[in-house]
Formats: structure tokens, sequence, C-alpha cells
């Protein structure tokens, strides 16, 4: 069979435990037999993150600015006890998705990925949501602190030019908590754009909600950017036929649960955290979800949203059977892959990953699936529960059959 053939390379960063499994079964049974894979490979494993100290995690993000498309496994993210489990480390090392999200930029977007077989807790979503948040500032950079006694609290800034402004907060005749928090222009303008842009790309419809009847300057002011960036998107829009839409947090919040889904809907960072763990819980699991993190420059960083999978990783290191489900690393292989096909006019490669999309669809339609989904299934179907590989091997038959 002649292989399909690619131009670019993809960033490949590799990772830890029972998904680094995953990772090369994946490879090995449904990509490398039917591509002449070329990706540029950076291992984050932990002992390699260690023996680099962690200048591969730069690297690899550096490479994915420069080529722009990566797909990455998930990674240990040391604490106390990866400290004692891994005597060697030197160093308790920072979070690589961290590291990467601060030197690519941009926005994480994360989407259930739906089967008919489980139905969502909310009845009436048929489609998948996808919370865009913002990843920079407000509440996860701001100061704090505690006072005692009645006084005054003023908030100053002051202008290298040497201009000052200053506000007063509150006037208090007891003991009190005060918080400041910031954002800067550029991040809401960049948050702004990836968002009209994946719109663009999924052609989906995007919402954004604040709250800016209270926060009148802070919240209005991503309004008012994101307002300013859509004059350069409208065209595009109209084109596809999507909407943008802006509401209050509360009206967006009742107008979700009532939806049939089928949307973007991009939050500020504290809005977007509680909201993905609602949504991705409402619609089943962290196993059946994509993530991705995509910068104002239309750089692509896929991924699964769940971790290693270590207690599964301990039972495979036993000789014993796992089940564990692959089904985000795969569909982090297939965004990865089929945005490179698009890039670089591939159009057999872009086939190519929608295929392995279909085949993954059409096994767990057929019933086989990983524990974690066998038992979540709505009466009426029926489930056979399988191991890592025998699901892996399921979506192998039925890519063959369609590549043909
Ligand atoms: P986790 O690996 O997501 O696993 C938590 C539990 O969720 C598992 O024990 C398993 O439950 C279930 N689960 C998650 N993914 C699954 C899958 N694909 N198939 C079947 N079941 C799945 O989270 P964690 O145990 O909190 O973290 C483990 C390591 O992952 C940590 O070192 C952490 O730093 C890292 N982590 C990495 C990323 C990333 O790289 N993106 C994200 C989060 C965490 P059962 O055991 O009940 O079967
Ligand atoms: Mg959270």
């Amino acid at each position: 069979m002649i292989k399909i053939q690619m131009k670019t390379p993809l960033v490949e960063m590799d990772g830890d435990e029972m998904t680094r499994i995953l990772w090369k079964m994946i490879k090995d049974e449904l990509i490398l037999p039917f591509v002449d894979l070329k990706t540029e490979y950076y291992d984050l494993g932990l002992l390699n993150r260690n023996a680099t100290k962690d200048r591969v995690t730069v690297e690899s993000a550096e490479a994915t600015k420069r080529l722009g498309v990566a797909v990455k496994c998930a990674t240990i993210t040391p604490n106390k006890q990866r400290m004692e489990e891994y005597p060697e480390l030197t160093e308790m090392w920072k979070s690589p998705n961290g590291t990467i999200r601060s030197i690519v930029g941009g926005t994480i977007f994360r989407t259930p990925v739906v089967i008919d077989s489980i139905k969502p807790v909310v009845k009436n979503w048929e489609k998948p949501i996808t919370i865009a948040r913002h990843g920079y500032g407000d509440v996860y950079r701001a100061v704090d602190m505690y006072t005692t006694e009645p006084g005054v609290a003023t908030l100053t800034f002051k202008g290298e030019s040497g201009e000052e402004k200053t506000l007063e907060v509150q006037k208090v005749k007891g003991p009190a908590v005060w918080q400041a928090a910031h954002n800067l222009e550029s991040s809401i303008r960049g948050f702004a754009k990836s968002c009209f842009q994946y719109a663009i790309d999924t052609k989906q419809d995007l919402w954004f909600s604040t709250k800016d009847t209270i926060a009148k300057v802070y919240d209005g002011e991503f309004k008012k950017v994101f307002e300013e960036e859509f004059v350069n998107y409208k065209a595009k829009f109209d084109e596809l036929g999507i909407t943008y839409f802006y509401t209050l947090i509360d009206d967006a919040v009742a107008r979700v649960i009532r939806s049939k889904g089928g949307y973007i809907w991009a939050c500020k960072n504290y809005d977007g955290d509680v909201m993905s763990d609602m949504v991705s819980t409402a619609f089943g699991s962290l196993a059946m979800m994509t993530s991705v993190l995509v910068s104002p420059e239309g750089v692509y960083e896929f991924e699964a949203a769940h971790g290693t999978v270590t207690k599964h990783y301990y039972k495979h290191l036993k000789g014993e059977e796992t089940s564990t489900n692959s089904v985000a690393t795969i569909f982090a292989w297939v965004g990865a892959l089929r945005k490179r096909g698009e890039l670089d006019n591939l159009p057999e490669l872009v086939e190519y990953a929608n295929k392995l999309e279909q085949a993954t669809f059409d096994t767990l339609n057929d019933g086989i699936m990983t524990k974690d989904l066998a038992g979540m299934v709505e009466e009426g179907y029926t489930a056979t529960a399988v191991s890592s590989e025998g699901f892996i091997k399921a979506i192998r038959e039925r890519l063959e059959k369609k590549i043909g």
C-alpha cells in the first residue's frame, strides 16, 4: 500500500505513564501503517525533562511556534510525592502545559466527544458545547490582603510618564478583605482573535459572556475589544452563516442549559474554569474530551484533557490487563494531522484523519468501548468492555475497511 505523504513535520511531544503506552499503540496500529509520518520528536517524559533540565519542554514549544502544529501526550507534573517516587529528579519541574502555554500563548478550547449511547445529564444537549477559556489574569494574577482596623483603601496606578490615577476603593469601620486584579489589553485581544478564528475553523457560532453591567470598565473592556475585533471577522462569519453573540453571564448560563449545544462559549478565566468543569461533567467523562491550545497567530497544540492515568499504568507494569480509554489521545492526533493537512493543502491527509475519527466513532457506536464508558451506556444500548489494546485493534479493523 502507498502511504499518505506529509510535507511539514508535526511537533510530537511524547509523555508519561499509561498515556505513553497508548501513544505508541496508536502510532503503531492506527497511524504508521497508513501515513508516512513526519514528526519533530520531543520526549517530554519526566526523566528526559529532568535530564535536559526542562530545556526539552521549552524547545518543543519553540518548535510549535516555528512549525505551527503540535500533538502532545499527557505528562506528569511532579509534586512532593513524585519527588519520592523518582529520586533521580533534581528539581520539582513546572507543569509542561503551563510552560508551553506561556510560550505559545492563546486560548484553550475544550470539547466533549458525544456518542448516542451515552446521554448528557442535560437531556436537550444534542451537540457538544465547546468552552473557550481565557488563560491570563483576573483573580489568577490578583493580589489580596486582610486588614484589621478602620481605614480607607485606595487603588493607584503610576505611569512611567509620571501620570498618576487614584481611586478610593472603600472606607471601612472594621476588619476587611481586599483584592486587586488586572488584565492586559493585548491578552484580551489575543483571546478575542483566537475565539473568532476557532469559530471560523469549526464553523460554529460564538457566544461570549461577561458581567459588564457590574464591572463596567473591567468587563466592559472585554466586551469592547471583542466588538472591535469582530469587525475583522464579520465577512467570513456571514459567508459561513455563523454568528457572534454577546450576552451577560447569567443570561448565558440560562440559555446554555436550555440550548441544543453545537456552539463555542467563550468565558473569562474564572468563568471558564468553573463552566468547563460543569460542561464536561454533564457530558460524561474527561476521557471523552478534546483539548486544543490556539494562539492568536494561528498556532495549534492538540492534547487530551486527562492526565497520565497512573493507576492503570501500575497495573500494566504488573502485567495485568488494562482498559484505558484512548479516544482523547486518538482525537489529539486526528486534530493535529487534519490541521497539518489543511495548512499544507494535502486533502488525502485530511481525509485519512476524518476516517480515523469516523472509525473511532463507529467502534463506540458498535458498543465496543473501554470500561469507563461501558458502565455509562443508556438502557437499550449494548456495550462490550474491551482492553486498551482491544479497543485500538477494533478501530484498526474499521479504519482498514474505510481506507480499502
Ligand atoms: P488522570 O490521569 O486524569 O486520572 C484520574 C482518574 O480518572 C484515573 O485514575 C481513571 O479512573 C480516570 N481516567 C482518566 N483518564 C482516563 C482514561 N483515558 N481512561 C480511563 N480512565 C481514565 O488524573 P490524575 O490521576 O489526577 O493525574 C495523574 C498524572 O497526570 C499526574 O502526575 C498529573 O500531574 C498528570 N496530569 C497531566 C495532565 C496533562 O498532561 N494534560 C493533566 C492532568 C493531570 P479509575 O482509576 O477509576 O479508572
Ligand atoms: Mg477547574
